[in-house]
C-alpha cells in the first residue's frame, strides 16, 4: 500500500497540469475553450499514457484525462464523418486531436 501511495505521488509530481498550476476546473468544464486548453496541456504531458490508462481503468465518467475527452465513462472521438465536410464545422471537430498511445488502443479494442 505504501508503494502505491509513493507511486501516485511521483506520478502527480510529473503531471503537466500540476506543474503549470492549471485550475482543475479547466479539465472538467463544458466550455470549449477550456476543453481545448486542457487537451493542449495533456498533449505535452510526460505522464499522458499513465494518466489515460488510469482513467480508462476507472471508467472516468467525466473530464479530460490523458488528452481524451471522457463522457459517461467513454472516450469521445472526433472522427471525421462520412461524406463531404460540412460547411459549418461541428464545434467538436475543432478540438485538438491527441493520439491515443498504441498500447492503449489495443486495450480499448479488446475491452
Ligand atoms: S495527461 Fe493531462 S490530465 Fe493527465 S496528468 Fe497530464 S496534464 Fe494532467
Amino acid at each position: 500500500m505504501q508503494a502505491l501511495t509513493f507511486e501516485r505521488e511521483t506520478w502527480r509530481q510529473q503531471a503537466a497540469c500540476a506543474q503549470l498550476g492549471v485550475p482543475t476546473a479547466v479539465f472538467f468544464s463544458d466550455d470549449f475553450g477550456d476543453i481545448i486548453q486542457a487537451k493542449r496541456i495533456c498533449a505535452d504531458c510526460p505522464v499522458l499514457e499513465s494518466c489515460l490508462e488510469g482513467a480508462i481503468n476507472r471508467r472516468e465518467p467525466w473530464g479530460v484525462w490523458g488528452g481524451q475527452l471522457f463522457r459517461n465513462g467513454h472516450i469521445l472521438t472526433n472522427k471525421r464523418r462520412r461524406g463531404r465536410p460540412s460547411k459549418v464545422p461541428r464545434p467538436e471537430d475543432q478540438l485538438p486531436v491527441v493520439p491515443i498511445p498504441a498500447r492503449l488502443q489495443q486495450e480499448l479494442l479488446s475491452a
